[in-house]
């Protein structure tokens, strides 16, 4: 379904055609642009702005995946290892494509993906 979204600042969406009344919005009184998107998002994930995250595998990675050591890590600042096939569930993308954040046994750490494998 074709409806109408607001450039500006204040991303309001509209099913008909119209002008951006949001007070402080930087497109207010601006015509809307007319949208087809129907996932909601109104294309605001630019092809560019999205952060593919792969695996070791090169599989696609994303919130809350689990993932598995693929080699022995030692954690950095600290005698731990992290041993090859640990389990780390519920992982958060990060800005960096090459990292990503974790908990395993209560303790946040950032892995590389170069080293885990989605499960
Ligand atoms: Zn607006
Ligand atoms: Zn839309």
């Amino acid at each position: 379904m074709e409806h109408y979204i607001c450039k500006g600042s204040c991303g309001g969406s509209s099913p008909e055609i119209g002008i951006c009344e949001t007070n402080e919005c930087t497109s207010q009184w601006e015509m809307m642009e007319e949208c087809h998107c129907s996932d909601g998002q109104h294309g605001k994930v630019d092809a560019e702005d999205v952060v593919v995250v792969k695996d070791s595998n090169g599989t696609s990675l994303s919130d809350g995946d689990t993932v598995v050591l693929i080699k022995d890590l030692k954690l950095k600042g600290s005698s731990t290892v992290l041993k090859v096939g640990t389990k780390a569930s519920n992982i958060r993308l990060t800005s960096n494509p090459e990292e990503i954040d974790c908990k395993l046994g209560g303790t946040a750490i950032v892995l590389r993906v170069e080293f885990v494998k989605k499960l």
